[in-house]
């Protein structure tokens, strides 16, 4: 991985200092986040698995995580941290509910790694910390009501309604788990012809492969047998930007989004994805609200740097402000009406 952690800019502004954790299925993404927003010893590290206390063995790593990004840079103090996890998680109660490939079940994290870290812990879900961050900080800026979508190995969605994150107790956002052919291929969810399994990357290249009989390591390669000819690849290729279009619409009905946000490998793709995809989504409408479809901005760090923002918002109000939000913090509590400075 590459670590050049000091050269990277601070994309998310002055603010407390956190420690932010994005916890995979396979591994762990961590940094320090200091008092001006640079990003500070982002790192990679495995996620244990397959131990007897799932839970208890992830923080357990996150403390001892904790510990080194702290020795690194002794000059930066956090005053929250924030943990996101795949899986269904409930964010009010701090609990994971679920979380197939780390393998806990009514795991309640959030108290166990403020204990550990003795720290506020901000606790949530990783796809929806993506889309947060790219709500607050990224493509879908400025927009209130906005899907943002992770079109990678599975399909995964956040919601924002109103600005706000919309979790729907944990079960919200699933959109790569709805119905998109009835006829279709059991899921690894358990259901039958879920979206993901015809508009995945994972699935354009399984697809193919089963058309073809020639093996492909992801999608991009489809993507190229496509415009260079190849029938198969193009049947495939058509079939995931179809589905994916008439998701959009069903979802353009109900929720109504101003931007509708594609990230994760899939998107990667460019004009090749978006300008067919926004082109069928156009012919399925009629009297809607279009949406603005945009390419996901922040990358693979998104997850990350959400999980930052909402440690930030756990932060104690006065702990490692600068001196104009320890005189707003004071005038607070005196009773007056004070301005927080813009983050
Ligand atoms: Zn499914």
């Amino acid at each position: 991985m590459p670590s050049t952690p000091d050269a990277r800019p601070a994309p998310l502004g002055a603010g407390p200092a956190v420690l932010a954790f994005d916890v995979g299925g396979t591994d762990t993404k961590s940094a320090l986040v200091d008092r001006d927003g640079r990003v500070l010893g982002l790192r990679r590290t495995p996620t244990p698995t397959g131990g007897d206390d799932p839970a208890g063995d992830v923080v357990d790593a996150l403390a001892a995580l904790a510990r080194e990004h702290r020795a690194e840079h002794p000059d930066v103090r956090p005053v929250a941290v924030g943990v996101s996890v795949p899986g269904l998680v409930d964010e009010a109660a701090g609990v994971g509910i679920f979380a197939s490939n780390l393998g806990w079940r009514e795991a309640p994290i959030r108290d166990l790694a403020a204990r550990a870290l003795g720290l506020p812990v901000a606790f949530g879900h990783d796809v929806r910390a993506a889309g947060d961050a790219e709500h607050r900080l990224g493509a879908a800026r400025g927009y209130g009501d906005v899907v943002v979508l992770a079109v990678g190995t599975g399909i995964a969605g956040a919601l924002v309604l109103g600005g706000h994150p919309y979790a729907g107790g944990g079960y919200a956002g699933e959109l790569g788990h709805a119905l998109s052919d009835p006829d279709g291929e059991p899921c690894a969810c358990g259901a039958r012809g879920c979206l993901e399994t015809i508009a995945s990357a994972g699935a354009i290249a399984r697809r193919y492969t089963a058309a073809s009989g020639i093996a492909v390591p992801g999608a991009r390669e489809v993507l190229a047998a496509a415009q260079a000819g190849d029938a198969a690849a193009r049947r495939v290729w058509d079939d995931a930007v179809r589905a994916l279009a008439e998701a959009l619409a069903r979802l353009v009905a109900t929720v109504a989004p101003e931007a509708v946000v594609i990230g994760g490998g899939l998107a990667q793709a460019g004009p090749a994805l978006f300008e067919p995809l926004a082109a069928r989504l156009d012919a399925l409408l009629s009297f809607h609200r279009r949406p603005a479809l945009l390419q996901a901005r922040l990358g693979d760090d998104a997850g990350l740097l959400g999980t930052a923002l909402a440690a930030r918002d756990v932060a104690p109000v006065a702990a490692g402000a600068a001196p104009a939000s320890a005189a707003a913090a004071a005038a607070r509590s005196a009773g007056a009406t004070a301005t927080e400075p813009a983050p």
